[in-house]
């Protein structure tokens, strides 16, 4: 009761309401104890039918605290930094038919209750609120996507969002993430849902080295890679995603390239990331830097090929230095970076020379590309995160149950959004990561 008096004083403060306040009225509405019915943002001058409990002097907004409420849509994703977020991963789940070593606790998870998990209604609703927001591009994930019975309907619901007299939909793109076990199966109702493009978790070519790490039969890894010859078959734009572990994997580095050689397929080197519960060791990081030297020992300079993130070393020495590796573009003028490449592409793009794939590189813990991060989470449970490595999000599914309107939720997204650190999730150095302790930080809880 005295934090439902707080927003009423707040409210009533009208013209001298400061955004401090408001923020403050905004925090204590989602998810901290305000009745479900309080539904600040819809409230008329006078009227009490949605504030049961406050008096009706306590519901007069003055216009101006009313604008203050109202975050207008093409800010509300925008952080302190001036990141726009125009990128939406959507965890559809926390289950997966695999066990990856990097990615699950031995002991599993604890999934959440089926009734805490958005409906597929809900998980539409979000969409719908995203798309005004300005996200024009999605990835389902997870868990494991394919064993959601809501992939397929939100594929189709994604491709439906459209601006009026507008014969495309709103998200320009919208991919998966996948193990690629059952994919094959599913692909052709996918494809006709409106899917672009898949990325294929595959970290090993050896049938036992793949058993160890997913702690799956070996045999697997054929149904993964049958999905993969599908996917390119069907003309997606299909990649492979190789988390590399010194000791484990990374003697397969130039077998993945051999993949680029007669295939128009990009495989990408994502440099192990620790997470609650999978014993990362820095021992087992494997540098990008590192993995393109080794790489030009057998396939020779690699070329910058077009796209993706700047190497912050390569940047500094623009001006006439020495690069690891050739730019396509520029005819192998070394140092040089295409003016093509898409800023928001967190991978650094590269090709064997004379392949037709590309190789690239996912540098979170040796070169974090956090200035130009353009993407947020939806959880499996309906959180909103901000950042991979950031704390716990908002939860929008308890700001949808608790009956707010959308702009009402977009006020809250608004906020989450502004509290995004600079990067790295506040920490100094991705070797911190490592050390801090906060919850809910497995890959699978997340999403990845
Ligand atoms: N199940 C799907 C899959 O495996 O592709 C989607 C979910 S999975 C969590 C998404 C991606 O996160 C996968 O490409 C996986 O390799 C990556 N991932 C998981 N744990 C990781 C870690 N500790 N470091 C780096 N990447 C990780
Ligand atoms: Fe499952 Fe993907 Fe995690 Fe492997 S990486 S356990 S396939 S969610």
């Amino acid at each position: 009761m005295a934090s439902i008096s707080r927003i009423g004083r707040l409210l009533l403060n009208g013209p001298q309401a400061t955004s401090a306040m408001l923020s403050s009225a905004r925090a204590l509405s989602c998810g901290t104890g305000i009745p479900a019915k309080l539904k600040v943002g819809d409230a008329k001058a006078g009227s009490s039918e949605s504030l049961d409990n406050l008096s009706h002097e306590h519901v007069r907004i003055s216009a101006a605290a009313q604008a203050l409420l109202d975050v207008a849509d093409e800010k509300a994703l925008v952080d302190m930094f001036g990141r726009k977020h125009t990128y939406l991963r959507v965890s559809l789940t926390e289950k997966c038919n695999f066990r990856c070593v990097y990615c699950m606790p031995e002991e599993g998870v604890e999934l959440t209750p089926r009734a805490a998990l958005p409906t597929l209604e809900e998980r539409k609703r979000l969409l719908n609120i995203f798309a005004r927001l300005g996200v024009k591009k999605l990835r389902f994930t997870g868990g494991e996507p394919t064993v959601s019975n809501q992939l397929l309907p939100l594929l189709q619901h994604a491709q439906a969002v459209r601006e009026p007299g507008q014969a495309h939909s709103v998200f320009r793109s919208v991919g998966i993430t996948t193990n690629g076990f059952s994919f094959k199966q599913q692909m052709q109702g996918l494809v006709a849902a409106g899917l672009t493009s898949v990325n294929i978790s595959l970290d090993s070519l050896q049938e036992d080295k793949f058993a160890k790490l997913t702690r799956r039969d070996g045999k697997a890894m054929l149904k993964v890679l049958a999905s993969l010859y599908s996917a390119l078959d069907a003309g997606l734009h299909t990649k492979i995603n190789c988390v590399l572990m010194a000791g484990t994997n990374d003697d397969e580095l130039a077998d993945f390239i051999r993949l680029t050689r007669d295939m128009r397929i990009d495989v990408r080197f994502i440099e192990y990331m620790p997470f609650d519960g999978n014993k990362w060791d820095n021992a087992q990081l494997v540098g990008y830097r590192s993995a393109i030297q080794r790489l030009e020992v057998e396939h020779g300079i690699l070329l910058q090929a077009a796209g993706g993130a700047a190497d912050s070393q390569i940047a500094q020495q623009k001006e006439g230095g020495q690069s690891p590796a050739g730019s396509e573009e520029a005819g192998a003028r070394k140092g040089h970076y295409s003016d093509s490449a898409d800023v928001n592409d967190t991978t650094k793009w590269y090709r064997a020379p004379g392949h037709v794939g590309r190789v690239g590189f996912i540098s979170t813990m040796t070169d974090h590309f956090c200035s130009s991060c353009n993407r947020l989470r939806l959880t499996a449970d309906g959180k909103l995160k901000v950042c991979l490595f950031g704390d716990e999000g908002l939860s929008l599914l308890d700001c949808l149950r608790s009956g707010m309107s959308d702009s009402e939720v977009i006020a809250e997204m608004a906020a989450a959004v502004r509290r995004k650190a600079e990067r790295l999730g506040g920490e100094k150095t991705a070797l911190d990561l490592a050390h801090v302790e906060r919850k809910n930080r497995s890959m699978i809880m997340i999403g990845g």
